[in-house]
């Protein structure tokens, strides 16, 4: 199925791309507005603040709910910016509609839920808004083209994708992996959606904004949706990946924006591509390791040896079977899990004599 879209016109700051910034919480209103002050003075042209939050435990800060709407609603009176806020219930579209919120955008927790995105998408019926939808927490494309689908269905066609990052339970650098291929996927299925990132949730500490809003400008995003907060120390949520405004500014001037009509753009764009799945391919080869380092304690406690042929053997076959599947010459595939298996039992045999 086809989006119907029409043109969101998004404006872009001079040599800079669209961009939506502000707190991830609004938390009192001294807070939102020097917040706010400060981004306009800075040239921002759109302002974000969470109004109701998700929390992944009770207990913590739940947003300011509809007093924090009065606040926002000054924001744009006094700075002239946009609003822009989550919502996740039709109650939360209501009294955004109510308090003239410009832009709405629809959570990683909520996108990933059909009946709550059914239930957005008809209290949106007849209501002519941009709307913005992050991904699922989860990386399936096909659920947030379904999410976005449903709200399109209502007859909302301004629409854009919020790239979010992916949660994973390993260890890792980002807060959500990026996995770009995804959100390039989205684009290369439906080309006329525009894609932003959000830097701030992928990477979840300050010092990952800076590279993530490049690259994000490399493979051709349309904007960006950065969290930015007048005392980041002192945010009440996500204190870490917060940056203060005039830091943002300096961010924003480093940036380097490609030119779209550049005819490398398509190989730079597949170069990226490549990078990116080799890097994948290297966190893939690292978790692998560390399973390999578990089961060399394993043996270790149970005084078994590190080289065991029969499932060597097995896991040759295994995989060079499926690489002939896959339309990969089978010997290519037999030297690669040659390598990967000496390097594993290369990590086995250290734990073993340690
Ligand atoms: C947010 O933007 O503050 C937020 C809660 O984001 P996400 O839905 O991506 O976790
Ligand atoms: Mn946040």
């Amino acid at each position: 199925m086809e989006l119907d879209l029409r043109p969101l016109n998004l404006p872009s700051d001079n040599e800079r791309p669209f961009v939506i910034a502000g707190p991830c919480s609004a938390e009192t209103e001294e807070q939102v507005m020097s917040t706010a002050r400060e981004l306009a003075r800075k040239g921002c042209h759109n302002f974000r603040a969470g109004v109701w939050k998700p929390r992944t435990k009770p207990g913590g800060f739940e947003g300011k709910g509809e007093e924090a709407l009065g606040w926002m609603k000054q924001v744009k009176e006094e700075t002239g910016m946009r609003i822009t806020t989550e919502v996740a219930k039709p109650e939360h579209v209501e009294l955004c509609l109510k308090y003239g919120i410009d832009i709405l955008w629809i959570g990683a927790r909520t996108s990933a839920n059909p009946f709550a995105m059914q239930d957005l998408a008809d209290s949106l019926r007849g209501v002519d808004i941009p709307v913005f939808v992050k991904n699922p927490v989860n990386p399936d494309l096909e659920l947030w083209i379904g999410a976005m689908e449903r709200i399109n269905q209502a007859g909302i066609k301004r629409l854009a994708a919020i790239h979010r990052g992916f949660s994973s339970y390993d260890q890792k650098i980002y807060r959500n992996l990026p996995m770009w291929q995804i959100p390039m996927e989205l684009h290369r299925r439906i080309p006329g959606l525009p894609l932003i990132c959000d830097p701030s949730h992928i990477g979840g500490r300050r010092d990952l904004i800076a590279p993530l809003c490049q690259q994000a400008m490399d493979l051709g995003f349309d904007g960006l949706i950065i969290e930015s907060h007048c005392n980041p120390d002192a945010a009440w949520s996500d204190a870490k990946q917060q940056v203060a405004p005039d830091v943002l500014d300096y961010i924003l001037s480093l940036l380097v924006v490609r030119d779209e009509h550049s005819t490398t753009e398509g190989i730079t764009l597949l170069r990226k591509q490549i990078d990116e799945l080799d890097n994948d391919l290297m966190e893939l080869l690292a978790k692998r390791m560390r399973v390999c380092r578990e089961i060399g304690q394993y043996k270790k406690e149970h005084n078994m040896t590190v080289f065991q042929a029969n499932r060597y053997n097995e896991i040759l076959e295994k995989r060079g079977a499926q690489g002939s599947l896959m339309g990969m010459d089978a010997k290519f595939i037999a030297k690669v899990f040659e390598g990967v298996h000496e390097e594993s039992v290369r990590q086995q045999m250290e734990i073993i004599n340690k």
